[in-house]
């Protein structure tokens, strides 16, 4: 069975020393409960929780599956304990708001945990996981009423939450959905439609489901402008707010699917349930974005949380198997072969599930402190900063962290050789449970339109310019400073070319708008691998300032300092393809007809 150490060593390195995280949570109100000690009790304590409870039961999960009978849902065995554990230990309401019950923690140390929950068993951190942006989206567009009714069972965890999109011909263009509301007379709705993929949509983890659920009105208008938001519950809360009758929603089946078995994916038919508004009329995308936004983070943490668990494994896996000896000669001479974590090849693979994973812990912890700063910040200035550098990171974070999430996992089996291939080590569940996130919560071709069309190119690029100055003053601040040339130099030319990928992109695209999609996939792998460059360089400072000062963790610090080496000698040079297909522009991609393609008629 795979083993996992919550990586609470480099959490102290990007909390404490790069980002400075004390000071951050001392000027946040509420988070001057977070003090370094309250906040490493919290992480050790969900470390514990995360090994011992959800790790053994991955495996088991993943072979056991989901099982419908009766409409009703059981996860599987040992899901709903650990789930009570989770209740019962105040984690679902760790950094709610406390007018809610919640116990009012930043939401950057949430995300923390949330990293070790993905790791250990991701099938199972989706059903607490979806009832954090249901809560959301309840707390920002909900009426007293609602939340008083909703709100403090969710953070509890009593209930859970899900969120209701997808229909069968939509998932991308939710502005053809189907699923109606019509009004009753006492002001509520009748919703009534099917929704697909819907995960935790049923399940015997919690007393009650509440479902965020988009729909439209009999007089909407078309598209996306006729969407609205519905809160729709499993049961009906009674006068003592408890669950009681039984709502028209139900789930009708189970997907079978690649990953995630433990989860239940759910067929959900929608049959005059009772519902009630949440927000303005036909504004529902809008307030199902505040939803979605968090989910976006929470996906990316997914394949970030997989990454980290594929290379302790594979680490492990790599120090104890024996094959051939190094091309230098044996290395482990009183073995009948050495360690193959002697192979450059191997190696590489290594390095770059490690490089992966602690750069993709840099940039969520970095932008988990700008979304504390826009939920608590006090200086609007500040708060309006943040606010744009975290909507310009966010689908960095989802899609750039799943990309290299589903390649790190894919590297793990193949250190494993053939033995990752097989179900008893684990390795594949971890290829097929990542292989998800880079579809839901918008594919990574959505995200990619939203960074470069709607993030960048809509705001004229100055959103890009918040960041990439950002960048260059740290550049300009290392100039002269030897030990930080290998990595200022390089950091300073691609923060530069970026600007100008961006510009020619702006231009093409103003004569052809194809341009647009044509660049984007690209352009944001572009973005990811500067955004890591930028903090690995970041890491390298702080790791030679430590060394310097002469610590006694050479070993930890010189790790850092040679992994941000290998990040710019060998991950780095990604940019280099991905800035030549920006540049090739949409003609290759267009260039093909229907009939050319061999579809044999014209679209
Ligand atoms: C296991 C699982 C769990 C899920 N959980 C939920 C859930 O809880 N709630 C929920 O509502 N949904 C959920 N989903 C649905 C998921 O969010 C959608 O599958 C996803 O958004 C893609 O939609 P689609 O499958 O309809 O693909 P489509 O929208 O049909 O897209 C197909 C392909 O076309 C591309 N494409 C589409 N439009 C464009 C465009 N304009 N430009 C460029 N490329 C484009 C897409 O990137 C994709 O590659 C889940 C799905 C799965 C498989």
């Amino acid at each position: 069975m795979p083993d996992y150490q919550a990586p609470l060593r480099d959490l102290r390195f990007v909390m404490d020393e790069m980002l400075d995280y004390p000071a951050h949570y001392a000027r946040l109100p509420g988070g001057e409960e977070a003090t370094p000690d309250v906040v490493a009790a919290i992480l050790e304590e969900g470390a514990r929780f995360a090994r011992e409870v959800l790790l053994p039961l991955n495996q088991s999960g993943d072979q056991e599956g989901c099982l419908l009978e009766g409409g009703e849902v059981k996860a599987p065995k040992g899901f709903k304990e650990a789930y009570q554990q989770y209740v019962e230990g105040g984690w679902p309401s760790l950094a709610a708001e406390p007018a809610h019950g919640g116990q009012g923690l930043p939401h950057s140390l949430a995300m923390v945990l949330s990293e070790m929950i993905c790791a250990t068993n991701l099938a199972w951190g989706m059903y607490p996981g979806l009832s954090h942006g249901a809560a959301d989206a309840l707390r920002h567009h909900g009426t007293e009423e609602q939340q008083a009714t909703y709100l403090t069972k969710l953070v509890e965890g009593v209930w859970t939450g899900t969120m209701c999109l997808t229909e069968p011909h939509c998932g991308t263009d939710l502005g053809l959905i189907k699923t109606r509301a019509v009004p009753t007379a006492d002001g509520a709705y009748e919703i009534t439609g099917t929704k697909i993929f819907i995960s935790a949509g049923e399940h015997d983890l919690a007393e009650n489901i509440v479902h965020l659920v988009l729909a439209k009105l009999p007089d909407a208008p078309e598209g996306s402008k006729g969407i609205s938001l519905f809160v729709v519950p499993k049961f009906m809360p009674d006068a003592g707010g408890n669950p009681g009758e039984r709502n028209g929603v139900a789930c009708g089946s189970l997907e079978h699917k690649m990953g995630i078995h433990g989860n239940a994916t759910c067929v959900m038919n929608f049959d005059a349930a009772r519902g009630f508004l949440v927000g303005p009329p036909n504004k529902g995308l809008a307030c199902m974005f505040t939803m979605m936004n968090a989910a976006r983070l929470g996906v990316g943490i997914q394949g970030l949380g997989l990454t980290e668990a594929s290379f302790q494994n594979a680490l492990a896996y790599a120090r104890d198997r024996l094959q051939m000896r190094a091309l230098s000669g044996p290395q482990a001479p009183e073995k009948p072969a050495d360690p193959i974590i002697v192979h450059p090849d191997v190696r590489r693979m290594l390095l770059t599930q490690k490089a992966f994973a602690e750069g993709g812990r840099m940039l969520v912890l970095y932008t988990a402190q700008m979304l504390d700063v826009v939920e608590h910040g006090q200086d609007s200035a500040e708060r309006e900063r943040a606010e744009t550098l975290l909507s310009l990171l966010t689908p960095i974070v989802k899609a750039f962290l799943t990309e290299v999430g589903f390649e790190a996992t894919n590297e793990g089996v193949q250190v494993f050789g053939g033995h990752g291939f097989i179900q008893e080590w684990g390795m594949e569940q971890l290829v097929r449970d990542s292989r998800i996130t880079r579809l839901y919560e918008g594919t990574t071709g959505i995200q990619a339109l939203d960074l470069l069309g709607r993030k960048v190119l809509m705001s004229q690029g100055e959103s890009l310019k918040v960041f990439t100055k950002e960048i260059h003053k740290f550049c300009k601040g290392e100039e002269g400073n030897a030990d930080m040339a290998e990595f200022v130099a390089p950091l300073a030319k691609l923060n530069a070319e970026w600007g100008e990928l961006t510009m020619g992109i702006g231009m093409k695209a103003m004569k052809d708008r194809e341009e647009v999609g044509a660049a984007s996939v690209d352009y944001l792998m572009y973005s990811g691998y500067v955004t890591l460059a930028y903090l690995f360089a970041r890491a390298a400072k702080q790791a030679q300032q430590a060394m310097a000062g002469g610590s006694d963790e050479a070993a930890f610090y010189q790790a850092k300092v040679k992994t941000a080496r290998f990040y710019f000698q060998r991950l780095l040079p990604r940019t280099r393809a991905h800035a030549q297909c920006i540049q090739a522009g949409a003609e290759p991609l267009m260039a093909l007809s229907a009939e050319e393609f061999g579809l044999g008629f014209e679209i």
